[in-house]
């Protein structure tokens, strides 16, 4: 399959590597200021299909974001992948 954002092709574990390395910058992570809660975002590149889910920390700690960041990422790149299997390949 493709990466969604270059022209990379390669096996789905490959590119999953690839996403989290290469385009981490994709996922954005929003605060809500009415609720204070987190959430994080990922938009697909070739529709308007995008997944937006809620974070959860565990209490408030403030290092939170720095700590999962990467964690988050992942797990927002996995679903990337599977719609784009899904609905583009
Ligand atoms: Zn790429
Ligand atoms: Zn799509």
């Amino acid at each position: 399959m493709h990466c969604p954002y270059c022209e990379l092709e390669g096996p789905r574990p490959m590119l999953h590597a690839h996403l989290a390395e290469q385009h981490s910058d994709k996922v954005v992570v929003r605060h809500d200021e009415k609720t204070g809660k987190l959430f994080y975002r990922l938009d697909c590149s070739r529709c308007d299909e995008y997944s937006e889910r809620e974070v959860n920390p565990r209490g408030r700690d403030p290092t939170f974001l720095q700590q999962f960041e990467r964690e988050i990422r992942l797990v927002a790149f996995d679903l990337l992948l599977y719609h784009v299997e899904a609905a583009h390949e």
